[in-house]
């Protein structure tokens, strides 16, 4: 099959880029291995959208079409079928259960990518590829150099697998979002240095030392985000298997410890859960440029900023063991707002491949930072940008004019500009 654009993935990042580039006049194809779009967004229940960026970009669009207000936790179930309208209205050609499995490179360019799944083996060409599998999945096909954990020993941030509980007494506000949100329980008890006796004592599980709590826009239930597996490698098939049983044990074990132990909560069963276990971090493949924390510190600017004004913590769920970050007791630190060049989305060695969302290159340490889900819309926004002006201008991603990029980005609204 023939198309300008073909994007592997169909999350935060794949979605922002097919709409950008079908709404650029491109044939475009999405490439999604699960049966519904939306990846973390759909599948993993994952929520609030978290991070910001500057005016503008289609994460506005998105968030709006899914979520009760800014910042609330989707409605997953509505952003099933709202996602998948907004791919349709933009004349998307989407391809459910339908993996990348691999590329024919020749020279410094794909020419055409093969998939495998329930509609048998089907290659893609196109003038232009990206790789929004947050595993970056197309690029290591392509064979282009990765980096992947955090220096020294490689590990990578824990994975968990998210879960709705309802049943909740309304009158019970208790919330919990962070390990900095401490929260009196009204019978002199604290709920967070509870959970840290619970892990202690075996109550919760190993490494569980934090239940946090989201409001989900139901008073009756919480998102619970709280199960943790370190140590997973979650491109080992036996790994993943390992950390999807253990992880489907401990989502009793911590509705047990909420039931006895938090008021209001005695009658509160599971609701629903991801249907896939939720990777924080996994390969991040070498671009032309490797964005670092100290990027990000500096609040940085490039000349060929694609995604402007970023923000979100140094967010490192502990790799080695029990918590929410590294930093201890300390809250994390977060950077001012900061800008991601198009130079970190070009995967050395591949000139018509862009990659989007948490697979971009950068550091460990930054990737904690870019990899929430407003951030990964703008940059697949960013790269649909880029297609449509590589393939207007029959030009690469190392010869592209960024000027026009930015142009083009600024034309549909997106603020890249300060006034
Ligand atoms: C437990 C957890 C909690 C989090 N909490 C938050 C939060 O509260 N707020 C927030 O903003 N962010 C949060 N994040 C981070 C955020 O969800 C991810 O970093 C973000 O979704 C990354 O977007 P993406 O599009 O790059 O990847 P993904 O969302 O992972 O999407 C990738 C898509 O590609 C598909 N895919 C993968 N491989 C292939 C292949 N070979 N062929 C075809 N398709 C493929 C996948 O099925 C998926 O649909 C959390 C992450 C986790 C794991």
């Amino acid at each position: 099959m023939k198309y300008d654009i073909v994007i592997a993935g169909a999350g935060p990042a794949g979605i922002g880029a097919a709409l950008e580039a079908a709404r650029s006049g491109l044939k475009t194809a999405l490439i999604e291995r699960y049966g519904c779009v939306g990846g973390n967004l759909t599948q993993g229940y994952v929520g609030p959208l978290l991070g910001k960026v500057c005016e503008g970009t289609v994460a506005e669009e998105i968030e709006a079409a899914i979520c009760a207000k800014r910042g609330a936790v989707p409605d997953f179930e509505k952003a099933k079928i709202a996602l998948t309208d907004m791919l349709d209205r933009a004349g998307v050609d989407v391809f459910l259960q339908t993996s990348v499995v691999g590329s024919e490179r020749v020279g410094e360019r794909i020419e055409k990518i093969q998939t495998a799944g329930k509609f048998g083996n089907i290659s893609f060409e196109a003038e232009v590829f990206v790789d929004a599998t947050g595993d970056g999945d197309l690029a290591v096909q392509s064979g282009c150099p990765y980096e992947m954990g955090r220096e020294g020993d490689g590990l990578v941030q824990p994975v968990t697998l998210m879960f709705i509980i309802e049943g909740v007494d309304p009158d019970q506000p208790l919330l919990c979002r962070h390990e900095e949100d401490y929260t009196d329980l009204g019978d002199g008890r604290e709920y967070l240095d509870l959970c840290h006796t619970a892990c202690r004592t075996g109550e919760l599980p190993e490494n569980v030392n934090i239940v946090r709590l989201y409001a989900t826009g139901r008073n009756t239930e919480r998102m619970v985000n709280a199960t943790q597996e370190n140590r997973i490698d979650p491109l080992n098939a036996a790994d993943v298997f390992k950390a999807e049983a253990s992880l489907r044990r401990q989502i009793g074990k911590i509705v047990d410890f909420l039931k006895n132990n938090i008021p209001g909560f005695s009658d509160i069963r599971i609701k629903g859960s991801a249907s896939t276990l939720g990777v924080r971090e996994s390969r991040r493949i070498l671009g032309r440029y490797q964005l670092t924390e100290v990027d990000l510190m500096a609040g940085r600017a490039f000349p060929d900023t694609v995604v402007h004004r970023a923000n979100f913590c140094l967010d490192i769920h502990n790799p080695s063991g029990a918590g929410q970050s590294v930093h201890a007791e300390k809250r994390p630190v977060t950077p001012p707002l900061y800008d991601i060049p198009f130079s970190a989305m070009c995967p050395i060695g591949c000139n018509n491949l862009i990659t989007a969302g948490r697979c971009i290159s950068g550091t460990h340490v930054a990737h904690s930072s870019y990899r929430v889900m407003r951030i990964c819309m703008a940059m697949g926004q960013a790269a649909g940008a880029a297609a449509a002006v590589m393939i207007k201008t029959k030009t690469a991603t190392d010869t592209v004019d960024i000027a026009l990029i930015r142009r083009h980005l600024i034309d549909r609204g997106v603020k890249l500009e300060d006034s």
